[in-house]
Formats: C-alpha cells, sequence, structure tokens
C-alpha cells in the first residue's frame, strides 16, 4: 500500500484485544429465564427465517487454500521489485494460473513505460476476464510487486501485496468453477502502486503508475464506462484483521461493503475505524468509476519511531503475520459484495 493521511492517529485511538462476546452465550444466559425461554421458541421461526434472507454462504473459497497460495507465491517470487528475477518469477506465477483464461482470450498483459524518479521502469499489469450474463464488470484489483526502495532489506511483502495476489488468484479459480451469473468480474494484477523513491517525491506523483495508467487506456478505449464497480484489496491478510472504512471511497460500495460484513457475520473485522487512503482506487473514482479500497492500515503495533504501524513496509512482514481465517474473512467479504452489487445495481 498506499499512503494513510490519518493512519497514525487512527492507530494510535485503536484498543487491541478487545474482547469478542459469543453469540451462543447471550442466548444460554437467555434460556435460564422460562419467559425468555418461551418467547425464543416462539421467535425463533422468524428469526431464522430472518436470519436466512441475511444470512450469506461462508467459506466458499478456503482461507487455508489461499494462504498456502500465499506461501508458494513467496517461495517462487520473495522480492518482486521492478526489474528484479523476483518481479519476473511473480509475473510468471500470476500467467501460470490462469492458462485455461488465456486460452479463452479473457488474459491481456498490459505493458508500459513508466516515467520514474529512477529512471524509466517497465511495469506490466495483467487483467483477467470472467465474462457475465449482463454487460458490465466488477473490478477487483491489487498490486503484486513489492517496493524498489526496499530492495536491499529482505521486504517480501507477505501481507502487502503477496496474499492479495493469492486472494485474487483463488477468487479467480472460483468463477472459472461458477462463472457469474450477473456483471462480469475482471481480475486487475497492477504493477507499480508502490513508491519508486517516495510517494510525493520532490512534488512529482511518484505511485499507483499501473492503475492511472490501467484507468487512462481504459478511458481513452471506452472501457472504463461499462465498469460498474472497482474494488481494491490491499493488506487484508493480516492475522488482527481490521478492515478500516476509507473516506475515500465512494459512498455506496461502503454501504453495501457494511451489508457485506452482516450477512458474511464479519461485522467485527470491519470499518471500526475510518481512514482517507492514497491507493490504488483513487485513480478510477478520479475519473467517475465507483471504487472502493478494502484495506486495514494497522499492520503491527505502531512504531513510536515511524508513526507508522511496526510491520509496514519492513521486514518483519512475513507469513507469520498473516492467517488464513483472515483471507477466509476477506473472501467471505469479496464474495458477498460482488453479490449484493449484483442485487442492488
Ligand atoms: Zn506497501
Amino acid at each position: 500500500m498506499s499512503r494513510t493521511a490519518k493512519a497514525a492517529a487512527v492507530i494510535l485511538s485503536r484498543r487491541r484485544g478487545e474482547a469478542r462476546t459469543p453469540r451462543v452465550n447471550v442466548i444460554l444466559s437467555a434460556a435460564k429465564n422460562p419467559c425468555i425461554c418461551l418467547l425464543l421458541a416462539l421467535s425463533m421461526p422468524f428469526a431464522a427465517a430472518t436470519a436466512a434472507r441475511a444470512q450469506a454462504p461462508t467459506g466458499l473459497i478456503s482461507g487455508q487454500s489461499i494462504l498456502t497460495l500465499t506461501k508458494q507465491f513467496l517461495a517462487a517470487a520473495p522480492k518482486r521489485y521492478n526489474g528484479s528475477s523476483g518481479h519476473a518469477a511473480a509475473e510468471k506465477f500470476i500467467k501460470d494460473h490462469f492458462k485455461p483464461e488465456a486460452a479463452k482470450g479473457n488474459f491481456e498483459t498490459d505493458q508500459f513505460t513508466a516515467n520514474t524518479p529512477a529512471g524509466q521502469q517497465t511495469m506490466r499489469n495483467f487483467i483477467v476476464k470472467f465474462p457475465g450474463k449482463r454487460d458490465g464488470a466488477i473490478v477487483l484489483v491489487t498490486h503484486y510487486e513489492t517496493n524498489y526502495p526496499l530492495r536491499n532489506i529482505n521486504f517480501v511483502g507477505a501481507n502487502d501485496g503477496a496474499c492479495t495476489t493469492a486472494l485474487l488468484i483463488a477468487i479467480g479459480e472460483y468463477f472459472r468453477a461458477h462463472p457469474p451469473q450477473g456483471y462480469g468480474v475482471w481480475l486487475v494484477f497492477d504493477d507499480g502502486e508502490e513508491a519508486v523513491k517516495d510517494w510525493n517525491y520532490q512534488g512529482q506523483v511518484d505511485h499507483t503508475y499501473g492503475t492511472r495508467h490501467l484507468a487512462a487506456k481504459w478511458d481513452a478505449e471506452g472501457t472504463l464506462k461499462r465498469v460498474k464497480a472497482l474494488l481494491v484489496a490491499d493488506m487484508i491478510g493480516d492475522k488482527d484483521l481490521d478492515i478500516f472504512e476509507d473516506m475515500q471511497s465512494t459512498g455506496w460500495l461502503r454501504s453495501i461493503f457494511r451489508q457485506a460484513a452482516i450477512n458474511t457475520r464479519h461485522t467485527e473485522n470491519v470499518f471500526k475505524k475510518q481512514t482517507d487512503e492514497q491507493d490504488d482506487h483513487l485513480p478510477f473514482i478520479e475519473r467517475g468509476v465507483p471504487a472502493l479500497d478494502v484495506i486495514d492500515p494497522d499492520y503491527g503495533p505502531l512504531d513510536p519511531k515511524t508513526g507508522d504501524a511496526a510491520y509496514h513496509h519492513t521486514a518483519k512482514d512475513t507469513i507469520d503475520k498473516i492467517s488464513a481465517q483472515s483471507l477466509q474473512t476477506s473472501a467471505d467479504l469479496f464474495l458477498e459484495t460482488i453479490r449484493l452489487i449484483n442485487q442492488q445495481r
């Protein structure tokens, strides 16, 4: 990721280790009172019917399988900065997982040259399309590269880039087996989200190279108006998953995501805090595309020296900091958000 304007203040206000109230305990303690017990029995069929309407299936994509895929991606391409052999390995890893789509002409490589503070760099976005039955597409986005300025430390970005690459690959495998019945689903694996020198290097925009390029390209081609919604996945494998509400994101998509959290029973992981992110959604929002940044910027304890989350952009961003459970939650939320967008739009 991504530059968080308010992250430090927000993180400071966060309380860690808040106890979760097990729902079953509430019911059990109520059941000690026979009147409440009777009320519960009478209301159960209605409650069950309401719950059935509100609840969405979870676990359609296994969090464990996403974690395994993340490990495989990190083994193949631990450091993925521009120009490195790891970057090439990351590209191959993504391509290899979408051979069936490539055979159908639904895999595109979007290569371009970026003018960066470190000189010209060749970058590549990858776009995978799963056609639907309605005209238009819901686009999911993650960056897959690691930071060029961090090339000399052991930075592998397990949470920052790797796990969301695995998440989108897994979502792609799901839609390969279950083709979209509504809007098409397009996956974008973008390059150059991270700064090459510094996020705002001497007043120059030094970030989101891939998405700025793609947004301009799709705008010129007329593709952008087919995009009904765009969802960015960033840093959402964190064991302590705490997806912030990004206030720069489109309002109706934030509402849908909140509803998706209710339906999948993941409200404890969603929108407890707010933030203003500069991330891959902004180049699309600036061109009028509804977009949502799904991000947990609170990654590790606050480092008093840097004012940043301690694992963010450090050698501590490793596989042990992310979990199958969080990846499962993120997958549940994305699938349900896609279902709700189709239902409501
Ligand atoms: Zn990052």
